[in-house]
């Protein structure tokens, strides 16, 4: 099969599992972001995604990110970081850029001290450990408190909402609890702080984006649903 007809085709059953999804907790699939997470494949395949209506992806790394940014210039894409952000490689961030996983006070800091040398204000995520996973990144749920206050000193970023990843372990139903436990934390800290936006909650993969969906996502990553069936030698991570 073409390459392109094969992400169409795959794009067509992402969207159709959004859409029941979206259906069964009666919600609007327009207010669900696809991420289209091209970590995996080349800017060319990237490409072919975006020519297909997938226009926000997101990349872990930075200089990927850049990459494939350069390559895919003349497109409009929204961009995400959605992985582990290291501080030695916060210069090769674009100026336009969702940043997903803020997962420190070193990383906030050193975020606002470069977003305010470039003049520029970056919209961010709180990446949360909401597993409790001692692999996994993020911020404690019970230590919110010291991201928000810390964010008062950081004019250059934008807080949007909260992401997290849901534990390796126990399938879609320890996933729902995790995204559940989520959204109810970002209700109690909209109480808290009802001047803060935290309208943003990105959650959910390809095994688990439905019931992400179900628990309140309003920004999905998804990848290898999204390049299913592709030739290995299109992928190049
Ligand atoms: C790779 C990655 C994804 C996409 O995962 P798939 O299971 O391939 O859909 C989503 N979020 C993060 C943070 C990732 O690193």
């Amino acid at each position: 099969m073409h390459i392109a007809e094969l992400l169409r085709k795959n794009l067509t059953a992402v969207r159709e599992r959004i859409a029941a999804a979206a259906a069964r907790c009666e919600r609007d699939p327009r207010d669900i972001t696809l991420i289209g997470v091209t970590k995996y494949v080349s800017a060319e395949i990237a490409r072919e995604l975006v020519n297909a209506g997938v226009t926000s992806l997101g990349e872990s790394r930075p200089q990927e990110l850049s990459r494939k940014r350069d390559a895919l210039a003349d497109l409009p894409i929204d961009w995400h970081l959605i992985g582990h952000l290291q501080r030695n490689k916060i210069k090769l961030l674009p100026d336009q850029c969702l940043l997903h996983s803020v997962d420190s006070l070193r990383l906030l800091t050193a975020l606002e001290e470069e977003a305010a040398h470039r003049g520029i204000v970056w919209p961010i995520l709180l990446e949360v450990n909401i597993s409790g996973d001692a692999a996994k990144h993020g911020f404690v749920p019970a230590e919110m408190a010291q991201p928000i206050e810390a964010l008062h000193s950081c004019p250059h970023l934008q807080l949007q909402g909260l992401m997290t990843m849901a534990a390796l372990e126990g399938g879609c139903e320890r996933a729902r609890i995790n995204f559940h436990a989520l959204r109810e934390l970002r209700d109690q800290l909209a109480v808290q702080h009802p001047q803060l936006p935290l309208q943003e909650l990105s959650m959910g993969m390809s095994d688990d984006f439905e019931v992400a969906i179900e628990e309140g996502a309003r920004l999905i990553r998804v990848g290898s649903a999204l390049f299913e069936g592709l030739p290995d030698d299109f992928a190049t991570a």
